[in-house]
């Protein structure tokens, strides 16, 4: 169970909240969410927010089947009581206590946690402190502050429910700004685990560009090619990109022959890499006898998933004399997007011909062919 606070007011932001600000083109709390949900120690993630904020929640979070979001109180100590109070009905054994300010979390800090949390009742994951510090007022040093057995606290931080619970209900009331401290305060030994420089807390503007600093370091692309050619018969359909295009002739083939959908799955794979399109769907397989090319395309799509990418943009170009493809290009960019479930911005659709020389140019079949760029990592 993981309860993510976003209750949080971000006034040194101005304007709209640090929660809900993008970062590398998803909001704050998104990226935190997805830390969690998608984690396979955590059966379920509750945020709390703050209630004029409840827009914003829906934007940011849509699609991902969450509970009703619970609403924050006036400090965040009180925003994490009415967040374990609203959990109490589902009665965890554990939870997970983060801030939707650190998008950064790491699947393994999280499994740090959830480790250290089968022999101890709260867990903290801490960073040394590394600069010296000083006692500072009116741009005056007034002396240090010893560093040795200081370190800094982060989230998630993690408790025995009906503990964390028990303490929070006890002090009710304070001041306290991380659940360590409830705890600690309320008797309750608090071990500690190594934290990550990378899990920052967006505080401060400057926050917000180290966080798209670190991920854009830590993102890799790669791009995939995919080429196929068609025969043109008389007396079957001609699909383009997934588009019936009236025309006297079609293309011949074991499946739809959607050459355009088929160097699309074929660059798709190319950036696993995954083979290509006849490997996973053999012509000489009867299951894909006059099948919808688009079931081609959503298989690569799941592959890449599954190996950690998101297309960043799908490219396609179709080489053909006849028929004029213009008109139905605008249906053919929509209909791509809709089979892969990406944005009409990340899907272009070209046609050429071939000033009437070779295969294309003689009208004996149509070719085409596609370059995808694939994004993995955070
Ligand atoms: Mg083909």
């Amino acid at each position: 169970m993981a309860l993510i606070v976003a209750a949080g007011s971000g006034q040194r932001f101005g304007g709209l909240p640090k929660q809900y600000r993008p970062l590398g083109g998803k909001p704050v709390a998104r990226r935190a969410v997805e830390a969690f949900a998608g984690h396979a120690a955590v059966d379920a993630v509750t945020l709390v927010i703050d209630d004029a904020h409840r827009d914003l929640y829906g934007s940011a979070l849509a699609g991902f089947g969450l509970p009703p979001p619970v609403t924050g109180g006036a400090t965040r100590q009180e925003s994490v009581r009415r967040g374990l109070e609203s959990l109490v009905p589902l009665a965890p054994d554990t939870v997970l206590i983060h801030d939707a300010a650190r998008p950064l979390v790491s699947a393994a800090l999280i499994e740090r946690v959830v480790a250290a949390l089968h022999g101890h009742d709260a867990v903290l994951p801490v960073r040394p402190v590394v600069d010296t510090l000083k006692r500072v007022a009116d741009a005056t040093v007034l002396g240090e502050v010893a560093r040795e057995g200081v370190a800094r606290a982060q989230t998630p931080q993690g408790f025995r429910f009906t503990a964390i619970l028990e303490a929070h209900r006890a002090l009710a009331g304070g001041s306290f700004t991380d659940d360590a401290a409830v705890a600690a305060a309320a008797g309750i030994a608090v071990h500690a685990v190594a934290g990550e420089e990378a899990n920052l807390k967006i505080t401060l503007p400057e926050d917000l560009a180290e966080a798209e600093r670190r991920l854009g370091a830590a993102r890799r692309w790669r791009t995939g090619t995919g080429f196929d050619v068609h025969r043109l018969v008389p007396g079957r359909r001609l699909l383009l990109c997934g588009v019936e295009v009236p025309f006297e002739r079609g293309l011949d083939g074991h499946s739809d022959a959607d050459v355009a959908l088929h160097a699309i799955t074929d660059a798709i794979l190319g950036t696993i890499p995954a083979g290509d399109i006849g490997s996973h769907f053999p012509p000489s397989d009867p299951r894909w006898k006059d099948a919808d090319s688009a079931r081609f395309l959503v298989h690569a799509g799941r592959l890449l998933a599954a190996a950690g990418g998101t297309l960043e943009l799908v490219d396609v170009t179709i080489l053909c004399e006849r028929p004029k493809l213009a008109p139905h290009r605008a249906r053919m960019r929509e209909r791509v997007a809709r089979i892969l479930g990406i944005g009409l911005d990340q899907v272009g659709v070209k046609a050429t011909t071939t000033e009437g020389l070779g295969f294309t140019g003689r009208g004996e079949g149509i070719a085409a062919q596609a370059a995808v760029t694939a994004a993995f990592g955070p």
